[in-house]
């Protein structure tokens, strides 16, 4: 049976059920995103105990909850309470356990805001929330306080006064839209605000982060690509959790972003009974690595409100990052951070590699336990530096270097040039050269 647009309630297993010109559709996913408790039990066959019931209900009361379709389908229904997607989708209990340390907005995002939506916390940097829609709402939203929040809902009014904010701001060089998520705007609306973004001199490069390549990926479209495209450069991060979220259509997704010429990135948040483990994590960075996503952070969980259960020591992280430097490619290991509490912003923290140090010799161990020595060079001048640069040695030039090409007989007189001899294109006797 072919599901119309108009059709309710869901089917079980209503992906086989829909057209695919239906499923591929990212505004018909986004309208039949899940959210209610008799919807995902008959979406996904699972049948909850009344216990279950009574507090799934009670939880998405005071957290909301929205899944796509897509997504949903992704649960392994066999072993759902185990599983990754349905950990990270479905509502548990245990986010009304409030812990002491929780906080409602524990980065003081709404704290460290000029003005509404911005967030300036570094100096060459904002972060804008130009959406407060999401397709699926993350259980571990670290902004779980505005999820399903009617009151900041960013109009054209309030957009134009960040961009307004931006432009009056010269040392921001360097936007992260977000949100909600940003790729939830129309194409126009994107189109709109990357246009005005673009417009503004000091403003070198535009971030994006998204979730929609993880839990919409046909939001990724031939149109969409071609609006991202005309702002470069541009930069997207987005937020795949455990290799299982890497499907042929996250792949595709994907594809059509890095054949754009976006730079991607990852951003991942270490998650109790999610991707706590030193396998999956070396998984999940080799999959994003194959398909030109460069892990970029591992979040430790947030103390916001509700995910309490969501936490983990930070040794774990770092148990994760032990097991990855040096066991494989480099550009495979994401910077693990910690946001600090109270705005401080993101901290990194690694294992120790350096174990003594003398005055000419420091004493380091690789990732195999080999100890081992880097001796210092004997004499060191340190530049004294009174910020005059003028007078200093060192050039600080902050234009490009002449990209000189010498063409010609000059080249055949220029000591920078190793050329001996010019030979014409069609030379015969070259052209027997093998
Ligand atoms: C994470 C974040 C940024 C960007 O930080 P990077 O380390 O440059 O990726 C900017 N502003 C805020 C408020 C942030 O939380």
């Amino acid at each position: 049976m072919i599901l119309t647009e108009t059709t309710k309630p869901f089917l079980t297993l209503m992906k086989e059920d829909v057209a695919p010109s239906l499923w591929e559709d990212w505004r018909w996913q986004v309208r039949h995103c899940v959210r209610d408790l008799e919807s995902f039990e008959q979406q996904t066959g699972i049948v909850l105990s009344d216990r279950e019931r009574m507090a799934f209900r009670q939880t998405i009361k005071k957290f909301p909850m929205s899944v796509t379709p897509y997504y949903l389908s992704l649960i392994n229904t066999d072993d759902y309470a185990n599983d990754p997607i349905f950990r990270q989708a479905v509502p548990s209990p245990l986010e009304l356990r409030i812990a002491r340390c929780d906080m409602v907005d524990p980065l003081h995002e709404d704290a460290d805001s000029p003005v509404p939506g911005i967030t300036h916390r570094y100096p060459d940097r904002v972060l804008f929330l130009v959406s407060n829609m999401c397709a699926m709402y993350c259980r571990h939203c670290t902004r779980k306080r505005r999820v399903g929040d009617r009151d900041y809902i960013p109009d054209r009014d309030t957009l134009a006064a960040g961009i307004e904010y931006i432009r009056n701001t010269p040392q921001v060089r360097d936007v992260l839209l977000s949100g909600g998520d940003p790729f939830l705007l129309s194409n126009a609306q994107l189109d709109w605000i990357l246009a005005e973004l673009r417009a503004i001199k000091h403003v070198e490069i535009i971030r994006i982060g998204t979730r929609t390549p993880v839990v919409l990926p046909c939001r990724i479209t031939d149109d969409l690509v071609a609006v991202l495209k005309k702002y470069h450069p541009l930069w997207i991060n987005t937020h795949f959790n455990h290799p299982r979220e890497l499907t042929k259509s996250s792949r595709k997704a994907l594809a059509k972003l890095a054949d754009a010429g976006i730079p991607l990135g990852n951003q991942s948040v270490l998650l109790a009974g999610v991707n706590d483990c030193p396998r999956i994590m070396r998984a999940l960075v080799h999959k994003l690595v194959a398909n030109r996503v460069r892990p970029y952070y591992l979040y430790q969980c947030d103390l916001s409100e509700g995910l309490s259960h969501f936490r983990t020591p930070v040794g774990k992280g770092i148990e994760i990052l032990e097991c990855l430097i040096g066991h494989t490619s480099g550009f495979c290991v994401p910077t693990y951070v910690i946001d600090a509490p109270g705005g401080g912003g993101k901290i990194p923290v690694m294992p120790n590699y350096l174990i003594s140090w003398s005055t000419n010799k420091v004493v380091l161990r690789n990732y195999e336990g080999v100890i081992t020595t880097y001796k210092e060079p004997d004499s060191y001048e340190p530049i004294f530096c009174d910020r005059n640069c003028d007078k200093c040695d060192l050039q600080l030039c902050l234009e490009d270097a002449d990209e000189f090409r010498s063409i010609g007989v000059e080249k055949l007189l220029a000591d920078s040039d190793m050329t001996i001899a010019l030979i014409p294109a069609e030379n015969e006797r070259y052209a027997r050269r093998a």
